[in-house]
């Protein structure tokens, strides 16, 4: 049976007026890697200290293995927090660094001797064991801040944006070591990051929010291929999700939505809308299918720009009075193409309120 290792409840956060924090609910796995995701300011920083215990909530509750936390004060959580910005200690070695938690909890040097060469070895700084920071490359020094924290055992990791000081290969390669420690410690990592790549690639689950509101908390999967409104279809992707504002239209059994004069087909889900009434459809430039004018639930957009990007090319087309972004291979004939006919795939096709964003269809799981 799943594990709880983090419950958070109806938590909310106020500075002054500012709702830095808004009802936000959710739980965390042992084991699990979940990531808080959204742009500056929507809250996730707040979280996160509220999680170690560095700010107050206003209300709500925070439990780890199933005991409120709230009255305990940050070095008693058992959480341990990886600053964005490292902080080592820039006069102490590399083995001084990793000892110091334990050393402060005046643990027997044996322990902490043997304790720092586990996560040493593990964390492959064995041979930078006497260095001191300043000797040591970005990725390495986030190895340290990372080691040191793991030295203590923690029952959750945060980590605040680890790889937003790296440049581009670091943060490679970092991810991917994060990855590796992720899977051998079975540590439960709580990651925070506006990067929805980052989040992508390291998260079992995913939290979206945007001031202070939790938008959707799913799978990595089910946030990128179903958004549940269309804050969450816009802020995950590049090119970002393709929206069509328009009109619901039925025609002899079959849905469309109208954009200027021009029809797209819709699926059977859409049948719940109102004829005439306005939505909003929602569908990745990399799930729309070349398709013949003669095949059926194909729609035509006029081509407006080609931007080649190595093997894909992205094709900027318009389809009524929107413009649309369709992600093809490049060797394609609608690279060259005035007119390119499309079909939507119905299964990642999303439908949303036109007023509040938020989905209309659901899927028959
Ligand atoms: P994020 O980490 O997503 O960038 P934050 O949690 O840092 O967002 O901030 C959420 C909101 O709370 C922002 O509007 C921010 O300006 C505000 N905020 C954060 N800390 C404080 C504080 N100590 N006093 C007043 N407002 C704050």
């Amino acid at each position: 049976m799943a594990n709880v290792k983090l419950e958070i409840v109806n938590l909310r956060k106020e500075y002054g007026d500012l709702i830095a924090v808004d009802d936000l609910s959710l739980s965390v796995e042992q084991g699990e890697t979940m990531a808080l995701l959204g742009p500056s300011g929507c809250g996730k920083s707040t979280t996160l200290n509220m999680i170690v215990g560095l700010e107050n909530p206003t209300s709500g509750d925070i439990l780890i293995d199933g005991e409120s936390v709230i009255n305990t004060a940050p070095g008693n959580r058992n959480v341990g927090l990886v600053f964005q910005d490292y902080a080592v200690f820039t006069n102490m070695t590399v083995e001084k660094n990793l000892a110091y938690g334990l050393r402060i909890k005046k643990q027997p040097k044996e322990q902490v001797d043997s304790e720092v060469k586990r996560v040493a070895d593990f964390m492959g700084l064995s041979d930078k064991i006497d260095r001191k920071p300043a000797e040591l490359s970005a990725s390495e020094l986030q190895r340290v801040a990372i080691g040191r924290t793991l030295v203590t055992n923690p029952d959750i990791l945060l980590l605040d944006e680890p790889l937003s000081n790296l440049e581009a290969d670091d943060r490679n390669r970092m991810r991917r070591e994060l990855r590796s420690i992720q899977a051998e410690t079975g540590q439960t990592v709580i990651y925070v990051t506006h990067d929805q790549i980052e989040a992508l690639s390291l998260a079992h689950r995913i939290a979206v929010m945007n001031f202070g509101h939790l938008m959707q908390y799913d799978t990595a999967e089910n946030v990128y291929q179903h958004p549940q409104n269309r804050f969450v279809g816009s802020f995950l992707g590049n090119p970002p999700m393709n929206f069509v504002e328009g009109t619901f239209r039925k025609d002899g059994g079959k849905s469309f939505i109208e954009s200027g004069s021009s029809l797209m087909p819709l699926p059977s889900s859409a049948s719940t809308s109102v004829d005439g009434g306005s939505l909003v459809a929602g569908f990745r430039p990399e799930t729309l299918v070349l398709a013949n004018e003669s095949d059926e639930n194909s729609f035509s957009a006029n081509v407006l720009a080609v931007e080649p990007q190595g093997p894909e090319s992205v094709i900027t087309a318009e389809f009524g009075e929107t413009q649309v972004k369709v992600v093809v291979p490049s060797d394609s004939e609608a690279t060259s193409a005035e007119t390119i006919h499309l079909m939507p795939d119905f299964n990642l096709l999303a439908l949303f309120d036109s007023e509040s964003g938020v989905r209309l269809d659901t899927r028959g799981e």
